[in-house]
């Protein structure tokens, strides 16, 4: 068996392209099959080498491998459409030959005017096929006018296409509810997609087009190619789109939607990867975690959902949360370092062991590796500036107790034993302020934010001196002079 990936390289690669990438990798791995990599790069204008190292660089850090591809070679190569032209040229040649294809010569305004008109008597828009049957001399005439043909498919005339797909069960389609004769070559010498795809796929022997099923529609016309050029066609599998939790498409919309954007805010390959499966596959088990390795086993091509995949931001910071979580101190500390750096604090001039104990007492607190960023200062800082939230808070009456008795707590005691402990019990006493209102202020002193690591294990890390500085900001901040 022979799986393939084929993006067009126009933009970041969007997760619903994720989605295919990985589906298609994972049944190479799993059926012991060759997966293939192919740019589709004929749109000039979109398409640029940048984009394609991008796309290459984003799936690797993705944990993605192919056997075949423009940077790894193959015995199928080229792997770049814009490099197969004159493989293209020759099947075109073989199609007009035998009068599968034929030239138009219609210019846009013509076909724009067809279009106008068909709409207006609300017809469907299909190609008349006024140039399918062009004598030689007609010809010649329109080429003396300085016209460049496009060349478009000549479709059986009411043939039934049935596709047999793996996912979606069987689908029939009739030739004359396709479009009509499509062009396959455009005027400018560019071959469009729904052709060469059915070339490629051909020629580099893929067994399996597993893809997106808005591309379902472009099946019939694939199959009628194939068949017009002897190819045996695929076997196809069309998934379910990835749509956003209101279920319309994924967009921006609705959030992030490039791999790129998501391996910048923290997400880990491997958390990433988990929940593609997840949401691709039925799989008939309640463990939500898994490495390829312990799923792949199990996966089937028929086991694919054949509903939409929605996509849950939540659950994947989930799943995210809980890679970052399983993580040994010092693999976890390499990762969030980036991070850490990016917000501003000298990570090559922090004790490596201390920071390794703060990422234990932090990496809890994190879905993303960037949620690092908010929740590190209060370790770093000398005395982090309280939020607005926190502020509000301090400014309460009981608040004023906290303070003043957390002040004089630091006043009279010079050493402890358990300096969180101790200050907790002072303070309760002294203030007479218990649970939420005695605990939350003491957060808000020490830490400036409402939410972080659990203070016991967090006021240790962050050391007595700066916790002595910090309550006596927050004194001279909130209760001087009162
Ligand atoms: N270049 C096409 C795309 O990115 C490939 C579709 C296919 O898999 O046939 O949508």
């Amino acid at each position: 068996m022979r799986f393939r990936f084929a993006p067009s390289p126009t933009g970041y690669i969007h997760i619903g392209n994720v989605k295919t990438a990985v589906s298609n990798y994972v049944l190479a791995k799993k059926y012991n099959a060759e997966f293939v990599f192919r740019i589709e790069d004929t749109d000039k204008e979109r398409s640029t080498g940048e984009y394609e190292r991008m796309l290459i660089e984003d799936l690797k850090w993705l944990g993605l491998q192919w056997d075949e591809g423009p940077d790894v070679g193959g015995a199928y190569g080229p792997y770049r459409q814009s490099e197969r032209f004159d493989i293209y040229k020759k099947y075109t040649d073989i199609l007009l030959e035998k009068r599968h294809a034929y030239h138009c010569y219609c210019t846009q305004e013509e076909l724009d005017e067809m279009r106008k008109q068909a709409s207006a008597e609300n017809r469907p828009i299909v190609y008349s096929g006024k140039c399918r049957n062009l004598s030689d001399d007609e010809k010649r005439k329109l080429e003396a006018e300085g016209r460049k043909p496009s060349v478009r498919f000549a479709i059986e005339k009411n043939a039934t296409i049935e596709i047999n797909d793996l996912i979606k069960g069987k689908v029939v389609f009739n030739s004359e509810n396709i479009g009509g004769d499509f062009i396959i070559v455009r005027s400018d010498g560019v071959p469009v997609y729904n052709y060469i795809v059915v070339i490629d796929d051909a020629l580099m022997k893929i067994t399996n087009v597993v893809r997106g099923e808005d591309h379902l529609s472009n099946t019939p016309k694939q199959m009628l190619v194939a068949k017009a050029l002897g190819f045996e066609p695929p076997q196809y599998a069309h998934q379910g789109l990835m749509l956003g939790p209101d279920k319309s498409k994924l967009s921006k919309r609705h959030g992030i939607t490039s791999l790129r954007s998501y391996r910048e805010l923290g997400y880990l390959p491997e958390a990433l990867l988990n929940y593609l499966v997840l949401i691709g596959w039925s799989i008939d088990t309640d463990k939500e975690i898994f490495s390829l390795d312990e799923i792949t086993g199990e996966l089937k091509i028929e086991n694919m959902s054949s509903s939409p995949a929605i996509f849950d931001f939540q659950k994947l910071k989930w799943v995210n949360g809980q890679y970052i979580r399983s993580y040994p101190a010092e693999k976890i500390t390499d990762l969030f370092l980036p991070y850490i750096n990016e917000a501003g604090y000298k990570t090559e001039e922090l004790d490596r062991a201390w920071l390794e104990s703060l990422i234990t007492v932090l990496q809890a607190k994190c879905e993303l590796l960037s949620d690092i960023k908010n929740l590190i200062g209060i370790f770093l800082e000398d005395v982090p500036e309280p939020d607005e939230e926190t502020i509000d808070l301090l400014r309460t009456d009981d608040s004023a107790k906290v303070i003043t008795e957390a002040k004089n707590f630091i006043t009279e005691t010079d050493s402890c034993e358990n300096f969180y402990s101790d200050l907790v019990n002072y303070v309760k006493e002294k203030a007479g302020v218990k649970g939420k209102n005695l605990f939350m202020p003491i957060r808000g002193i020490i830490t400036g934010c409402l939410k972080g690591p659990e203070l016991d294990a967090a006021v240790p890390l962050i050391g007595i001196e700066k916790c002595r500085k910090r309550i006596q900001y927050m004194y001279d901040k909130f209760q001087a002079g009162k």
